[in-house]
C-alpha cells in the first residue's frame, strides 16, 4: 500500500484513512510508493499536444482544457475521489473558485458521493451554475481565503476535506501530464510554460518529469496580484491586481516551497502578466481556434515574455500548457474578443 509521507519532518503512515495534511507538523503530504489508475474515471487525460496556426513548429500546446469538465483539474481530482470511495467516505467538501469545484462535484457525482463546495462570492455565475447542476451544494464565503477556512470547518462536522491545494492524491493524480508530453513529442521539452495558483499542475509536470531522463525548465506564469512564487524568488511583485484571471487568485499557497523548488530546481522561473497581457493573449488563442478561459492565456503571455527577453530561444521545442476552457464562461470571452 503507498504511503502518505511529510517531506518536511520524516511523518510516515498508511494511507487506510484520509489524511489531508501532515498530523504532526501542519505542513503538506505527499504519497510514497506506486498508486493505481483511478477506478472512478470521465475519459480525463491524454488530451491533444498540437501547434496552432501562427505560433510557429516548435511551440506545442497541450490542450488541458478539453477535459472532462474543461479543465486539467480532473486528473487530480479522479485520484483523489477514487481514494475517497476506496476508502468508504460518504461525503467531502472541497473550497474552490470555479474549475476545481466542478471537477470535485463532477467526479464526486460520478463516485457516488455527497459533495459541498464552498466558493467566494465573486465566483464566475457560469461556474456556481455548473457546480449546482453537477448536484453538488454551494456554500458561500467572503474571498477565497474565507472559503477555505469554512470548507475546513465543515470537514470537522463529518466530511472528507478534498482540498485539492492540500490533497496529496490531487497532486499525484497531476503526474501523467508529463509522460503524455513526453510520448507524444517523442523527447523531454525544453521548457514548459503553466499558468501557476495553489502550484497543482506545476508539481504534477515537476514530479512527473523527474522520473524521465531530464527535466525541462519549468516556467510558472502567475497574474498581477497574485504572485506569491514570484514574490518569493523575485521580491514583492507591484501591480494592479488582475481582474480577469479568476482561476489564478491564491495568495497564500499551502505547497508555495516545493514550487519554489520545482521552478528553481528546474532551472525555469517565475512570471507575473499584467490583463493588458492577458487580454492581447487570449485574443490570438481565440483567432487561432483555442477556446480557453483567461486564466489560461497567462501561459500564452508568459510565452511573449521569455521570447522576448531571450530566456527562449525559437530553436528550442516549447510546452504551452492551456488549462481551462473558456467555454464555462461566454460573458468574459464575448468582453475580450470585441
Ligand atoms: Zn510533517
Amino acid at each position: 500500500m503507498p504511503k502518505y509521507i511529510c517531506k518536511k519532518c520524516g511523518f510516515e503512515a498508511d494511507t487506510d484513512k484520509w489524511i489531508w495534511r501532515c498530523p504532526s507538523c501542519g505542513g503538506v503530504l505527499d504519497i510514497k510508493g506506486k498508486v493505481e489508475a483511478p477506478k472512478i474515471t470521465l475519459g480525463e487525460g491524454n488530451t491533444p499536444l498540437i501547434n496552432f496556426f501562427g505560433f510557429g513548429g516548435n511551440v506545442y500546446f497541450k490542450l488541458e482544457y478539453l477535459n472532462p469538465t474543461g479543465s486539467f483539474k480532473d486528473r487530480g481530482s479522479a485520484m483523489a475521489l477514487s481514494q475517497a470511495q476506496r476508502l468508504g467516505i460518504g461525503c467531502i467538501v472541497e473550497d474552490s473558485s470555479g474549475n476545481a469545484g466542478i471537477s470535485v462535484a463532477a467526479y464526486s457525482a460520478a463516485a457516488g458521493i455527497w459533495a459541498t463546495v464552498v466558493v467566494p462570492k465573486r465566483c464566475e455565475p457560469a461556474k456556481r451554475h455548473f457546480i449546482e447542476a453537477l448536484g453538488a451544494e454551494i456554500v458561500e464565503a467572503e474571498d477565497r481565503e474565507a472559503a477555505g477556512n469554512r470548507a475546513r470547518e465543515l470537514e470537522t462536522r463529518g466530511c472528507a476535506y478534498i482540498g485539492h491545494q492540500w490533497n496529496p492524491w490531487f497532486i499525484k493524480g497531476m503526474e501523467t501530464i508529463a509522460s503524455e508530453i513526453i510520448s507524444q513529442l517523442g523527447k523531454v521539452p525544453d521548457a514548459v510554460i503553466t499558468p501557476v495558483s495553489s502550484g497543482t499542475l506545476l508539481l504534477g509536470l515537476y514530479n512527473g518529469f523527474k522520473k524521465s531522463e531530464k527535466l525541462p525548465r519549468l516556467y510558472a506564469v502567475q497574474a498581477s496580484g497574485f504572485s506569491p512564487l514570484y514574490d518569493a524568488i523575485h521580491g514583492k511583485y507591484e501591480g494592479k491586481p488582475s481582474k480577469l484571471a479568476d482561476a489564478l487568485q491564491v495568495l497564500n499557497p499551502p505547497r508555495l516551497e516545493q514550487m519554489k523548488e520545482a521552478v528553481l530546481k528546474s532551472g525555469g522561473d517565475a512570471l507575473v502578466v499584467s490583463d493588458e497581457e492577458i487580454v492581447m493573449a487570449l485574443s490570438k488563442l481565440l483567432k487561432a481556434g483555442a477556446i480557453v478561459e483567461p486564466s489560461s492565456a497567462t501561459a500564452l503571455a508568459g510565452y511573449v515574455q521569455l521570447i522576448n527577453s531571450g530566456k527562449i530561444k525559437d530553436k528550442e521545442k516549447v510546452v504551452v500548457i492551456l488549462t481551462g476552457s473558456g467555454l464555462k464562461y461566454p460573458e468574459v470571452i464575448s468582453l475580450i474578443s470585441h
